[in-house]
């Protein structure tokens, strides 16, 4: 047995008053992230000083007494939005100073985004979870009824309270769990994270993204066209919208399932999973790919693989610097160039005459290279 920390996530009805609230604390922890970024960012500008978070903390104090609305929301949705904005700050430090330009800085929230969320902590007992009744307990809001599909022990760390843009309200669980290992497994895999396929094994097994939200995807293009000759802010127009955001979760709930079907079933084969750095992925270009799809898919499932590889005593490991993964024959370590050409899905070596799938052989030198990397090759 393993202590970890596991997410449930359910679906809350809450009453017109407790809309209301959860509103206003939206409103609130937004307004506060706006107050010190602003602050931060002029700070800066006029005399090149940061602003830490213990000294934002003691200036929202003084802020509650001078803007009395704030102390009628949970105080820990105000707190937890100061962290996130600072650490948002210190990521884009850090990276910016890395060189990496893909860490943005810390954006002003606006009331118009259709995703709203704020977090608050567990603290004796202001959370609870009645799996009976079908409710849970929140600071300030006190019972809300909710659908407890998922059944956990554990101890609560905090919780997430988001509207997601067709209008409904969840909550996102932060549970302290025991969990029970899966017994050690024998194998060793590869994994090759591909353009037309999600994911291609070193075994040569192939997981498909795409075909399963397909025919979701064409009445979601429907959908759009339709919007597009509706009138910005009417009625019809904000229907409208609501159906788009309704099929957009459907489209997600099914690919985020897919994604924990694959990283179960590869986490519980195997031993050690190997794959590649994405931010070596990321550097190929594909304009026929909706690639930011696929970007989420990959991350995501590099995600699950990641923290069910810890839960169960696996060992993940991501091979770096392998830019020619697809142009070396796995047999003989013969280089073919001719193979950076992305549409030639089967070759033949020149050296040792092995007929190859592009991306199993792939995912094999991944797997090599992996075994190599950990010294486990034999
Ligand atoms: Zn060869």
């Amino acid at each position: 047995m393993k202590t970890v920390i596991k997410g449930y996530k359910y679906r809350i009805y809450p009453t017109d008053e407790q809309k209301e609230l959860i509103n206003k604390t939206f409103g609130c922890s937004r307004f506060v992230h706006n107050y010190f970024l602003a602050m931060k960012i002029e700070l800066y500008k006029t005399e090149q000083k940061s602003l830490s978070y213990s000294k934002c903390s003691s200036l929202l104090t003084e802020l509650k007494k001078e803007k009395e609305w704030l102390k009628e929301v949970d105080k820990f949705a105000l707190q937890n939005s100061l962290k996130d904005l600072n650490t948002a700050y210190q990521n884009f430090f850090r990276e910016h100073k890395k060189g990496n330009t893909n860490q943005g800085f810390p954006k002003f929230k606006s009331k118009k985004n259709n995703y709203k969320s704020y977090r608050t902590n567990f603290t004796n007992n202001n959370i609870e979870i009645d799996f009976e009744k079908g409710q849970i307990k929140l600071p300030k809001l006190k019972w809300i009824k909710c659908k407890t599909h998922r059944k956990f022990t554990g101890k609560i760390l905090s919780v997430t309270i988001s509207q997601v843009p067709s209008g409904k309200y969840y909550v996102s669980l932060n549970v302290e769990c025991e969990h029970e290992e899966l017994p050690k497994a024998n194998n060793s895999i590869g994994l090759d994270l591909g353009i037309s396929d999600l994911l291609i094994t070193s075994n040569g097994q192939t997981f498909e993204n795409n075909k399963l939200t397909y025919k979701y995807e064409k009445k979601l293009a429907k959908l759009q066209r339709q919007l597009s000759k509706k009138q910005k802010g009417s009625k019809n127009f904000n229907k409208q919208r609501i159906k788009i955001a309704k099929l957009h979760e459907k489209i997600t709930n099914i690919r985020v399932d897919n994604l924990h079907k694959i990283s179960s079933q590869i986490v519980k084969e195997n031993q050690f999973i190997f794959s590649e750095d994405l931010n070596i992925k990321g550097m190929i270009k594909n304009p026929k790919l909706a690639k930011s799809i696929q970007d989420v898919s990959w991350y995501e499932l590099i995600r699950q693989l990641q923290y069910k590889s810890k839960w169960n005593n696996r060992v993940y490991h991501k091979v770096d610097r392998f830019y020619a993964s697809s142009q070396i024959c796995n047999n003989c370590n013969y280089k073919n160039e001719k193979i950076k050409n992305l549409s030639i899905r089967k070759w033949t070596c020149p050296e040792c005459g092995t007929y190859h799938n592009r991306d199993i052989n792939a995912s094999i030198n991944i797997l090599n290279q992996g075994l190599k990397d950990l010294e486990l090759a034999v």
